[in-house]
């Protein structure tokens, strides 16, 4: 199956070429025919899946289809995420795509934490809207914005818009929103709270289902240290040094957390940012910029990056505390091993913490054998 052969735009297929995007992926396959179709769709499908082109190709696609309309408050398509990161990248995807079209198609990312007006200013003419929920809202209710006319809804990283603490922003979303609308959900785990709103969201959706998250992270490597608590820095130094990792994404229980080990690295000659919530969003993207580009070699994330965002090739995944769900410890290691390249997560277990850590294992239809460190010389790490 050829790009070509599921009907996207004639003029996507070269910008895919370049990007070497040889083939659909399995998602894309299916995904695809089923949007220009307009079917609702209820993909499962981990991100480094390929499941932002999945729908971003058909989706411009179809505008390209539309006729030309006046330049308004009025957006065709909404595309809600968690995240601002997430907001970010996914308008990426969508712009660079949309201007190899005849008819140029506009899209805009819009998220918190950044100054209101000028996202105000640039909203005329929009046709694409990538947006944080909160955000979102602050837009409408600033008359910047009109949902009246869209035309389709995409939730990306869907289990996680849905679940409590979006509850009320999304309902009241959904009544900003007119009825008859094509709505895509996408997700890297079906969970509860999916299962319970597809009914109510999705009309006779297509279903695609891409492998188990279980046998998705089979190329990811996992290995498991124990540890003792004041033992974790020291240990973290060792395995960046000893192993020369160049490109590590440490994860934190809080941020507090992360601002430390971010510290005590670069005092010890790593060089290594922190990002988490409480941090601006100029700095949470520069952090983000300086990792992916190379320039820096680590970055200590809490669970606010676990989800989402797309390191091409990342090498390694460390988790200095263990999450406490078993759903958060699958985002976080799939931030390895992406587009079929094999990753290395590593876990920090305290002894205590080795049966929580075995109900994740066994969750992931894994068994590893523990790496035992207190024999390790850690002098001067
Ligand atoms: P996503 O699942 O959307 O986060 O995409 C994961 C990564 O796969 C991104 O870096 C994409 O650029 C890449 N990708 C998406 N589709 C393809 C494809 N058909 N062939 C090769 N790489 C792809």
């Amino acid at each position: 199956m050829t790009f070509d052969e599921l009907g996207i735009h004639a003029s996507l297929l070269p910008l895919l070429e370049k990007n070497k995007f040889h083939k659909p992926t399995l998602i894309q396959e299916r995904g695809i025919p089923a949007i220009l179709n307009q079917h609702d769709v209820l993909g499962i499908a981990k991100t480094g899946s390929g499941k932002t082109a999945s729908f971003v190709l058909p989706i411009l696609t179809l505008l390209q289809r539309l006729p030309k309309r006046e330049k308004n408050r009025k957006i065709d398509v909404l595309v809600l995420v968690p995240t601002r990161e997430l907001a970010v990248q996914v308008g990426d995807v969508f712009n660079e795509y949309g201007q190899s079209l005849p008819n140029p198609i506009k899209t805009m990312s819009v998220y918190g934490g950044v100054s209101i007006n000028p996202q105000m200013k640039s909203l005329f003419g929009t046709n694409v809207l990538v947006a944080t929920p909160g955000r979102l809202l602050d837009l409408v209710s600033h008359n910047a914005l009109d949902l009246s006319m869209v035309r389709a809804l995409i939730l990306d990283e869907a289990d996680k818009m849905l679940n409590l603490g979006f509850q009320d922003e999304m309902n009241e979303i959904f009544n900003l929103l007119p009825e008859v609308r094509q709505n895509l959900l996408f997700s890297a785990t079906l969970s509860k709270n999916l299962e319970g709103i597809q009914n109510v969201l999705l009309d006779d959706p297509q279903v695609i289902e891409i492998e188990s998250v279980e046998a998705d992270i089979e190329s990811i490597n996992l290995s498991g240290y124990f540890v003792t608590d004041d033992r974790r820095g020291p240990l973290l130094r060792y395995l960046i040094k000893e192993n020369k990792m160049d490109q590590v994404l440490v994860f934190t229980s809080s941020g507090q957390k992360a601002d430390r080990v971010a510290a005590k690295l670069t005092k010890n000659g790593i060089d290594a940012y922190a990002i988490h919530g409480k941090k601006s969003q100029g700095a949470r993207q520069s952090a983000l910029d300086a990792f992916k580009s190379g320039k820096i070699k680590v970055l200590v994330a809490t669970d606010l990056l676990s989800r989402g965002i797309d390191i091409a090739g990342l090498p390694f995944v460390i988790n200095y505390e263990l999450p406490r769900s078993p759903k958060d410890f699958i985002h976080r290691v799939g931030r390895t091993g992406r587009a079929d390249e094999n990753g290395l997560a590593i876990s920090f277990v305290d002894r205590q913490e080795i049966k929580h850590f075995k109900v994740i294992l066994k969750k992931m239809k894994r068994y590893i054998d523990m790496v035992e460190t207190d024999d390790l010389d850690l002098h001067g790490y």
